[in-house]
């Protein structure tokens, strides 16, 4: 799923690439992946594309003085084509038409179909729901995260809830957590002041080495997978990049938390879910 970085990059490539450009047409091809019906997406036909900004996980694409909001959920990716697509594009969501045969799209793989967008007037951007009960940006500067993390939850969850804070999810929790060596399963209420203000800096510096890469790695045409670098999460068995312990791994249905016993669960290894659950 993409997180914070990767939707970080794709704003500014997108925004570099899109600025000033003007709308022909508007489709929204996906059932359901339009969740506004008024304006209608025609009415950003004509309009020319003032940037491309991020807030959490989210896109917003601005134009003609409206917000194109967008969540790619796990599967979307979006992309700028030179060419309109020839024939009919199955994966295709929503694609705005510019000229010279050009085409962003909004596709989505796989068979669910849960990515997103909502086209909204001014007015309507700040009271949006979506937006609204996003909790402060993860990076650059996000506050002093003892207040918010105070609940008898583990980090590894709280860290990757939108509402608490805005833009982690499963691969830079993993090298977050393993930064500010923390326990995956340390609540947040029994974080120690000390040790918020470390998870704080090794969030706003991991989010912001991840970027970096990108800065570096990512260009036009924008990659369907980004070359991620990850340290620890899926490294498991991997020495730990800090220690030269092992990393280990609890694995659930569809995902893996990967963390270093020796750097932060006092060389505990916790119990492996799948393991615990074919055992019983
Ligand atoms: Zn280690």
């Amino acid at each position: 799923m993409p997180e914070l970085p990767e939707m970080e990059i794709v704003a500014r490539r997108l925004g570099e690439a899109l600025a000033g450009e003007a709308i022909e047409t508007a489709v929204a091809p996906g059932i359901n992946a339009l969740k506004t019906f008024d304006p209608p997406l025609s009415a950003l036909e004509g309009a020319r594309i003032d940037g491309v900004r991020r807030r959490g996980k989210l896109l917003m694409l601005d134009a003609g003085g409206l917000t194109l909001l967008m969540h790619l959920m796990s599967a979307g990716r979006l992309q700028l084509f030179d060419k309109r697509a020839t024939m009919r594009d199955r994966t295709m969501r929503v694609g705005l038409r510019l000229p010279g045969d050009r085409e962003l799209r909004l596709r989505e793989f796989g068979t669910r179909q849960r990515a997103w967008v909502k086209l909204l007037r001014p007015e309507a951007v700040g009271g949006d729901e979506s937006l609204e009960r996003l909790g402060p940006e993860a990076w650059p500067d996000p506050p002093a995260l003892g207040p918010l993390l105070k609940a008898p939850r583990p980090l590894h969850t709280l860290l990757r809830d939108q509402q608490v804070v805005a833009g982690i999810g499963r691969t830079w929790v993993d090298e977050i957590l393993h930064a500010a060596r923390l326990s995956p399963f340390k609540r947040g209420d029994d974080l120690s002041d000390e040790e918020a203000e470390r998870l704080r800096e090794a969030m706003v510096s991991e989010l912001g080495r991840v970027l970096d890469v990108y800065e570096e790695q990512v260009a036009m045409p924008l990659p369907e997978k980004f070359p991620k670098p990850t340290r620890v999460h899926n490294h498991q068995g991997e020495p730990c990049p800090r220690c030269e312990g092992v990393l280990e791994a609890v694995f659930y249905e569809d995902y893996v938390m990967t963390y270093c016993p020796a750097c932060q669960t006092e060389g505990r290894v916790l119990k492996d879910r799948r393991l615990s659950r074919l055992l019983k």
